[in-house]
């Protein structure tokens, strides 16, 4: 989609640091990192936001929820839990939607936010 700054990363017209990317999804480094580890995961076909998928792009979203862990933890941020039944690691997903849920880049993404105590 024209204008859109994450097409243009899709497109490579714009860099960005990919730590992923298939024929469906792509992942890189957020610009203006709030942690350690913060990155995006993005659908390639432009959908502007959570509020725009459709029942046909479940299986798509569903990518987009078991990507995360598995990129979570190549950063560093892979959640454990250990043989004494404690915790740790972990990461934090947020999706924004619209103006009141602090969206700002209008192509669906999934932030992607660890390596700290949230
Ligand atoms: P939103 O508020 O829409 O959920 O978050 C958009 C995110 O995209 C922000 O965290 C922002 O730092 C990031 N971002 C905006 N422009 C760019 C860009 O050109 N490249 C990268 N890598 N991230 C961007």
């Amino acid at each position: 989609m024209d204008n859109c700054i994450f097409c243009k990363i899709v497109e490579k017209q714009i860099p960005a640091t990919i730590l992923y990317e298939d024929d469906e999804l792509m992942a890189f480094n957020d610009i203006n990192p709030a942690a350690p580890v913060h990155f995006l995961i993005i659908p390639k076909k432009h959908l502007s936001s959570l509020a725009d998928a459709k029942a046909e792009d479940a299986v798509l979203l569903g990518k987009m929820l078991e990507l995360a862990p598995k990129l979570a933890a190549q950063q560093g941020c892979a959640y454990i839990e250990h043989a004494d039944g404690s915790k740790s690691g972990g990461f934090k997903t947020v999706v924004n939607t619209g103006p009141n849920g602090g969206q700002i880049v209008y192509h669906l993404h999934m932030h992607v936010i660890g390596g700290a105590k949230l």
